[in-house]
C-alpha cells in the first residue's frame, strides 16, 4: 500500500484562508443579503492595460499557423523577455545578465522550490510573521526539523518582526546558512533601505550564507532610499537569489509570469562560483517545460518603457487605496504601519471595553461590526498575534465603502 511521507503530515492543520471563508459564510448566513467588504484579498483588482493583452492575443493568433506556430522553447525562458530583465535591473544600477535569469511561471513555486538547492541539516532564517509558503515548503522537503510545543522547527531560526524594530530584524547575531527576506513584506509591509540590507548582504558574505530575496512587491516602492532589487546592494551577486513577479505589478496572477535570478558568482560551501547556476539550469530542465510563449509575449511588453509606466498606474491605484485605509484607521485610533510602499496596511488589533483583542477577535470584530474582511496577522507567523493586515488591493469604490464601514460602525475603546 503507498504510504504518505510524513513530511506531508507535519503541514500546519489550520489554514488560514479556508478558516476566514468559513467565519464569513456564517456571517453571511446569520445575516442574509449583507454585503462582505473584503479587504482581506491577496489578488488584484484592475484589468490588464490593452497593450498588454494585445500583444498576448496576437502570441496566440500566431499559433495558428504553420509559419508562426512555436512549441516548446526551453524550460528558462525566451532571449527577448530575458534581454528585457537584464535592461531592467541594468535601469536599477545592478549587474545581470541574461543568463543569470530563469523566467518562470510566477513566483510562488521558485518560493517555495529554492530550498531544494539546499542540503539537510541546513538552517534556515525566516521572517516572522512571513509568506507561508517558505515555512511550508522546507517543512514538506523533510529539512525544518524536529517541532517543539509552539509548533516552531529546529531547522527554523523564527526573525521575530516587531513594533520596537520597526518589523525589519537586525541581522543574526547567530549563523544561518539561508535567510529568505521579503522586501516590501508580506504581510507588514515593511521596506527595507539600502543600508539594512547592506547588513544582510555583509553578513551573509561573511558567514558563507545565502539570501533568497523575495521582490514580489518591489514594484509598489516610492521611498528613493529603498532598494527594489537586492542587487542594487554592492556585495548582494555573491550571496542572493532574487525571485521576482509580474502578479501584483501588472495584474498577472491569472497569466502568471516571474523570475528568479541566480548570479554565476553566487557561491555556497561545497561548490565553485557558476555551479549554482548550472544546478538550477538543470533542474529547471527536469522539472519545468517553461513559461507559457503567451504569457511571455505581456512580459516583454510590461517590461517596455510604455508598460513600465501603466505599472506605476497600477501600483499608484493600490497605493491611494492604502493611503485611504491608513487614514481611516487613523481615525478611528488604531495604530498602522506599511502602505508606503506596499499594497499592505498592518495595524494594531483595537481594544474593546478595554481589552485588546487578539488576531482573529479583530477579524470577528470588524467583520461583525463593520461586514469588513481583514487578514488576522497571526494566520503569518507567531509575532503577526495582536495584528491584522488590511489590503489595498481591491477596487477604490470598494475600498472606500469598507472603510466608510469601519468609520462608521466600529467600536474601538
Ligand atoms: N511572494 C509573496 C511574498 C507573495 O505574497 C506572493 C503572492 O501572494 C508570491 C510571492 C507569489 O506570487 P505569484 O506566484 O503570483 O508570482
Amino acid at each position: 500500500m503507498a504510504e504518505i511521507a510524513k513530511d506531508y503530515q507535519q503541514l500546519p492543520k489550520n489554514y488560514l484562508f479556508r478558516e476566514i471563508k468559513q467565519r464569513k459564510l456564517a456571517h453571511i448566513a446569520r445575516r442574509p443579503g449583507v454585503h462582505v467588504y473584503d479587504l482581506g484579498i491577496g489578488d488584484v483588482s484592475l484589468p490588464l492595460p490593452s497593450n498588454v493583452t494585445n500583444a498576448m492575443a496576437q502570441k496566440a493568433l500566431s499559433l495558428e499557423y504553420a509559419e508562426t506556430f512555436t512549441g516548446y522553447e526551453g524550460s528558462e525562458g525566451g532571449v527577448e523577455l530575458k534581454n528585457r530583465i537584464a535592461e531592467y535591473y541594468h535601469a536599477l544600477g545592478a549587474d545581470i545578465l541574461p543568463q543569470e535569469i530563469f523566467i518562470n511561471d510566477g513566483a510562488k513555486g521558485d518560493c517555495a522550490d529554492v530550498q531544494t538547492l539546499f542540503a539537510s541539516g541546513t538552517t534556515f532564517g525566516l521572517q516572522d510573521p512571513a509568506y507561508p509558503v517558505y515555512a511550508n515548503s522546507i517543512i514538506l522537503s523533510g529539512k525544518a526539523g524536529e517541532v517543539d510545543n509552539n509548533g516552531q522547527h529546529k531547522n527554523i531560526v523564527y526573525l521575530e518582526c516587531t513594533e520596537e524594530n520597526d518589523f525589519i530584524p537586525d541581522v543574526p547575531k547567530e549563523k544561518i546558512d539561508v535567510i529568505y527576506l521579503c522586501f516590501p513584506n508580506n504581510p507588514t509591509g515593511a521596506t527595507a533601505s539600502e543600508k539594512t540590507l547592506k547588513k544582510y548582504v555583509d553578513y551573509a558574505n561573511d558567514n558563507k550564507a545565502i539570501l533568497i530575496f523575495d521582490a514580489a512587491y518591489s514594484w509598489f516602492i516610492r521611498e528613493t532610499d529603498k532598494p527594489k532589487s537586492i542587487y542594487e546592494v554592492e556585495g548582494a551577486n555573491t550571496c542572493a537569489i532574487e525571485i521576482q513577479s509580474l502578479s501584483k505589478a501588472a495584474g498577472f496572477t491569472g497569466v502568471r509570469l516571474g523570475w528568479t535570478v541566480i548570479p554565476q558568482e553566487l557561491s555556497a560551501e561545497n561548490v565553485d562560483p557558476g555551479e549554482i547556476n548550472q544546478l538550477w539550469r538543470k533542474r529547471q530542465q527536469i522539472h519545468f517545460n517553461g513559461p507559457s510563449n503567451v504569457a511571455q509575449a505581456g512580459g516583454e511588453v510590461i517590461l517596455s518603457p510604455t508598460g513600465l509606466e501603466s505599472v506605476v498606474e497600477s501600483t499608484n491605484y493600490y497605493l491611494n487605496n492604502a493611503k485611504s485605509i491608513k487614514a481611516t484607521l487613523a481615525k478611528a485610533g488604531i495604530k498602522s504601519w506599511g502602505g508606503v510602499n506596499a499594497p499592505y496596511v498592518w495595524s494594531e488589533t483595537p481594544t474593546v471595553d478595554g481589552k485588546k483583542l487578539s488576531s482573529w477577535e479583530a477579524f470577528d470584530h470588524y467583520l461583525e461590526r463593520a461586514n469588513v474582511i481583514a487578514t488576522p496577522g497571526v494566520g503569518f507567523g507567531p509575532s503577526g498575534e495582536g495584528f491584522t493586515r488590511f489590503s489595498a488591493f481591491g477596487k477604490s469604490e470598494d475600498n472606500d465603502a469598507a472603510i466608510k464601514a469601519i468609520v462608521d460602525n466600529l467600536q474601538t475603546n
